[in-house]
């Protein structure tokens, strides 16, 4: 492990009804930290946790002049919180952990080495995870069809333990869900990412906030990361192909009915005309609306679409 007394870290996580866990957190990263050398501050966001979670950290806050924090007004969700973390977090070194107890604050260090590997962003994969055998099993799922979508290594995007190089956050906003997939993002900007084993622990106070609902949303949120990087310079690719794909399928349905119909056979009476019909029609609102995404696209250039490593500037002689 590469002690670095010139680096400085910002430790970001979201709280949102933890009461019992913060102050157990708090003394664990601390030693954590001390032991890794370089500066570091911790900023709790507070997502509108209605239990005690508030006066808990005010009380941390009094003792520890490096602990900061923030309170939402009200629950605004995982990556809301993580956002106003990111804004707020000032090292060069930014880590991410929840406040559950869950994640081991004893990791860090593992996830820093790698970093030092020369990568810009370190996921943690708890390989043995201790949830439920349902949570476990959906989960498991979920991560492989993601993974292989995405066409990115990772193998646990839900892991709230993660490292970052600050670069990585000032080029990524997120909001929603998509929390999950800064490695996506990250990666299709050109970032290097990597990934670490790491031990997991059951809840010991509080309960989970997310349902089995949460599969289907994260895909959802897979669903727009997908679109904000292959696709956002591109809509057309998509929806064109998917068009071009049900207008085809419709054109052979109508072609094969309209050969029965020179035989003789009368067209009224087959259901499956309706299906040509609609494929047709249906395919063409597709290519339109994906011509329609270009249009927006192509006026709408306040994002940028590249990521910048260095620049070497001229200069004289
Ligand atoms: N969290 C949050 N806002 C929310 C939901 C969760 O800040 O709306 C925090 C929560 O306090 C915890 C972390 O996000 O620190 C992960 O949540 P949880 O442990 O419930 O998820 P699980 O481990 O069950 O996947
Ligand atoms: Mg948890």
């Amino acid at each position: 492990m590469r002690k670095d007394a010139s680096r400085s870290y910002s430790i970001v996580i979201p709280v949102y009804d933890e009461e019992k866990s913060l102050k157990e957190l708090h003394r664990r990263l601390v030693a954590v930290m001390d032991e890794l050398g370089g500066e570091f501050e911790i900023i709790f966001v507070d997502d509108g946790s209605r239990d005690g979670s508030f006066e808990v950290l005010r009380g941390i806050h009094e003792t520890d002049g490096r602990v900061k924090i923030i309170q939402f007004r009200r629950n605004f969700g995982k990556s809301s919180a993580l956002n106003a973390g990111f804004s707020e977090a000032s090292g060069d070194v930014v880590l991410t952990i929840d406040a559950d107890l869950q994640d081991l604050p004893e990791e860090i260090p593992l996830l820093v080495s790698e970093l030092d590997n020369g990568y810009d962003l370190v996921s943690s994969w708890r390989h043995e995870r201790e949830d439920t055998l349902s949570k476990r099993i959906s989960s498991k799922l979920y991560n492989r069809v993601v993974s292989w979508l995405s066409g990115i290594g990772i193998r646990d995007f839900n892991s709230g333990l993660k490292c970052y190089r600050r670069e990585v956050l000032d080029e990524i906003v997120i909001s929603g869900g998509m929390h999950r997939y800064i490695p996506v993002l990250a990666a299709w900007k050109g970032f290097r990412v990597s990934q670490v084993k790491v031990r997991h622990r059951r809840r010991a106070h509080g309960v989970s906030k997310y349902g089995s609902g949460r599969m289907l949303k994260g895909f959802f949120d897979f669903l727009t990361a997908m679109m904000l990087t292959k696709y956002a310079r591109r809509p057309f690719h998509i929806f064109g192909l998917i068009g071009f794909i049900l207008v085809l399928i419709g054109l052979v349905i109508n072609a094969y009915i309209t050969v029965g119909w020179f035989f003789g056979k009368w067209i009224e009476n087959r259901p499956i005309l309706l299906l040509g019909v609609l494929l047709l029609i249906v395919g063409f609102q597709i290519v339109f609306f994906g011509l329609l995404c270009e249009i927006v696209t192509y006026s709408s250039d306040r994002d940028r679409f590249y990521s910048i490593k260095q620049k070497l500037n001229g200069h004289d002689g």
